[in-house]
């Protein structure tokens, strides 16, 4: 093999794309495309995964770590979605090669599959040297998936639209989470037919005013860096919904809270919980009393805000 067709085959950059948690999702009515309007507060977690692209002679995907034996490793997953698009853009082919390093739970709610889209964009935009602004990586993103601009962005934003149009949130500090994983999934949009049958059987509807209203006290209380003042403001409308079709997760919630968290919460569309804690000594304390408990597949440890996708490395 020449030395240079050995440069090309060995060309490859990672980069890491962060999980998320909503600290605030407020739902709209379903709207006449079968779509919702949401008012979401992201904050990008710590816990990551991490992809790699490099030149190759097709499509390819190979998927390793947490819940990888139930991501489609061909050209259905998000990331190989998010190498074609970029590759419609630059007007290339899409023959690279693909890994994925998943720590972020499959079908959990922390938006796994955005990210490793956004990780994709990111690695590969890197990789062919690619002229793209950030607003145009972002125009991508949103095609490929709601969550996915979040996952390019990271830190704390104001999600509005579908979750695709973002405002940065002053957020000071670190706050200190606790995430329960369960043993089992739950699809995306499930949840959000439960949640409109639900609201379909409640009488006493709230105005659609009043469940797209922008969380001003919880992003006064971010700018604060106070996680004391920010617990009791978190806010799910896709909780009942995650709750109705996993009733389990409510001994999980309750678990949290009595290990000392200052409060728990179903992340997005779950079935993931997400604790958040005064400290981080707090969050190791009730990270592993909920261990003991019995109530999650697995227990992690978290910070947030986490950074927005970055190039990890060029090898
Ligand atoms: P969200 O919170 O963004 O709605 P989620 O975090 O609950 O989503 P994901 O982990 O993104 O869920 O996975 C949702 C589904 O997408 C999975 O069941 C999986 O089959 C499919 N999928 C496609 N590509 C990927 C990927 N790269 N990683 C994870 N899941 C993927």
């Amino acid at each position: 093999m020449s030395r240079t067709s050995l440069s090309v085959v060995t060309d490859s950059v990672t980069a890491r794309a962060p999980s998320k948690v909503n600290l605030h999702l407020g739902v709209g009515p379903r709207r006449d495309d079968g779509y919702h309007d949401l008012v979401t507060v992201f904050q990008a977690l710590s816990l990551h995964d991490d992809v790699r692209v490099a030149r190759a002679n097709e499509l390819s995907v190979a998927v390793r770590g947490e819940g990888a034996g139930s991501v489609p490793a061909d050209a259905s997953n998000l990331a190989a979605r998010a190498v074609q698009a970029l590759a419609d853009w630059a007007e290339r082919s899409g023959h690279i090669a693909i890994e994925i390093e998943k720590t972020i739970p499959v079908a959990g709610g922390m938006a796994g599959g955005s990210a490793d889209a956004a990780g994709a964009l990111v690695a590969l935009a890197h990789l062919w040297k690619l002229e793209i602004s950030r607003d145009e990586l972002a125009e991508i993103a949103a095609d490929l998936g709601s969550d996915v601009p979040f996952a390019l962005h990271g830190n704390t934003a104001l999600g509005t639209g579908r979750g695709e149009q973002l405002m940065q949130v002053l957020s000071r500090g670190e706050f200190h989470w606790v995430l329960a994983l369960a043993r089992e999934g739950l699809s995306t949009p499930a949840v959000y037919k439960e949640l409109d049958r639900l609201r379909e059987t409640r009488s006493g509807d709230a105005g659609d005013s009043d469940l797209l209203r922008r969380p001003d006290d919880l992003m006064q209380a971010l700018a604060a860096g106070d996680p004391r003042a920010v617990a009791p403001l978190l806010h799910n409308d896709l909780q009942p919904a995650a709750l109705s079709l996993q009733p389990t997760l409510r001994r999980t919630l309750r678990a949290g809270v009595d290990s000392g968290a200052l409060n728990g919460i179903v992340s997005g569309s779950g079935p993931t919980c997400a604790f958040l804690c005064a400290d981080e000594q707090s969050a190791v304390n009730v990270a592993a009393e909920l261990s003991g408990a019995g109530v999650a597949r697995a227990v992690r440890t978290a910070s947030g805000p986490a950074p927005g996708t970055r190039v990890l490395g060029v090898d």
